[in-house]
């Protein structure tokens, strides 16, 4: 065997601890997880129904062109059925727009504390990562990614990620922020600009970006978006992309074409019909922001003020010994190994009980560990 470099020194994605091996390692009954941003309301009834009448057909191959889906969201979108591409998982179409788009040796441009996804699969392609260095408050600096895209034609830089909202922090770039960065992008024909949409539905800022609205002036911009998160289909795996036709013409020629099977399509057909369901998630997920805000400063903590469907803070301490105490009391939050915040843990908003429990047992542990250096 010859592996590459690039893959010898690949690190894989950590994946939030899952409950039941969480409950076999530490003798436990109850385990409330909120490590991975998934929707705590469980799956949408109407989802599970289509499910049904879905699985009487998986004798057959799925609808190759997903039809029924990109009418629905090409609805959504207000775009052409050619400018929308379906995926496995957002994370599919990440990975398929830096292989589509860039060559081992070109370059994708990723902020620091941004999501991983976007170096992982940058390495597995052979293709180097740019860092922008972030601020000091954890954000997005748009004044250092102006000056990387000054250079981007001359570095090779054929994608920029924008994850916005950002995973891990919760914070987003405003709307006049993300146009500087289209406007500069637009000097570079080989530049794509990629927004990664992933909580759009849970943003409450007013000043956020329209990046379906924006993609009609701007022809480098790709938006991409899940169901895994507001929709609560993070288990079936379905995101897409919506883009200039020519550019999404090259993502269908490189795709399987069975790449989103047929109980997936029709679970997303129903999920977004389902607006009762939608409208629950946000109300769940703003109520249990706001708790964790007003809690975690009780508790002397700071955190990031977040657009999305988890809130990053400090705990002032070593965060894999606090992880660890919470896992013992049957809590899982993430950590940020990968990321040089060791200080920090990630909380996704469970329901009203799970975010109790959670808080609870933070507050047992923050008592249990001293604050490293004041
Ligand atoms: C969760 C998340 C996704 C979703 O990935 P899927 O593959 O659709 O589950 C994409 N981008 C970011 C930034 C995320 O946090």
């Amino acid at each position: 065997m010859k592996i590459s470099n690039d893959i010898l020194t690949l690190v894989p994605y950590v994946p939030g601890k899952p409950i039941d091996e969480t409950k076999r390692e530490f003798n436990l009954t109850e385990v409330v997880k909120l490590a991975s941003n998934e929707n705590a309301l469980g799956p949408s009834p109407k989802v599970l129904e289509a499910i049904q009448a879905a699985a009487l057909e998986i004798h057959r191959y799925p609808d190759p062109a997903c039809y029924d889906v990109i009418s629905a969201l090409s609805q959504l979108s207000g775009h052409s059925r050619a400018s929308i591409v379906c995926g496995n998982g957002s994370n599919e179409l990440i990975d398929l727009f830096i292989r589509v788009f860039a060559q081992p040796g070109d370059r994708v441009l990723v902020s620091e504390n941004s999501f991983v996804a976007y170096p992982i699969c940058a390495q597995a392609a052979h293709v180097q990562v740019e860092w922008i260095p972030s601020k000091s408050d954890l954000s997005f600096d748009v004044e250092a990614a102006l000056k990387k895209i000054a250079s981007a034609t001359q570095n090779k830089i054929r994608l920029l990620f924008v994850a916005n909202p950002n995973n891990p922090t919760g914070q987003y770039v405003s709307a006049a922020d993300f146009q500087r960065i289209l406007e500069a992008a637009q000097a570079h024909p080989d530049l794509l600009v990629v927004a990664d949409e992933a909580y759009v539905e849970f943003v409450r800022a007013q000043d956020y970006p329209d990046g379906f609205a924006l993609i009609k002036k701007y022809k480098n911009l790709v938006v991409i978006r899940t169901m895994a998160k507001a929709y609560g289909l993070a288990g079936l795996r379905f995101g897409y992309a919506v883009a200039d036709p020519e550019i999404i013409q090259y993502i269908h020629r490189v795709r399987n074409p069975f790449n989103v099977n047929n109980i997936v399509q029709a679970a997303v057909i129903a999920g977004l019909e389902d607006l009762d369901y939608m409208r629950q998630s946000q109300e769940c997920v703003w109520q249990g922001l706001d708790y964790f805000y007003k809690e975690l400063s009780r508790l002397g903590l700071t955190y990031i003020p977040s657009q999305a469907n988890f809130v990053l803070f400090d705990t002032k301490r070593n965060a894999e010994k606090v992880s660890y105490e919470l896992l013992r009391r049957g809590v899982i939050l993430r950590p940020l190994k990968g990321y040089n915040l060791p200080q920090f843990l990630r909380m996704s908003v469970g329901q009203a009980h799970e975010n109790q429990v959670a808080i609870r047992a933070l507050e047992e542990v923050l008592k249990l560990i001293p604050e490293q250096g004041a």
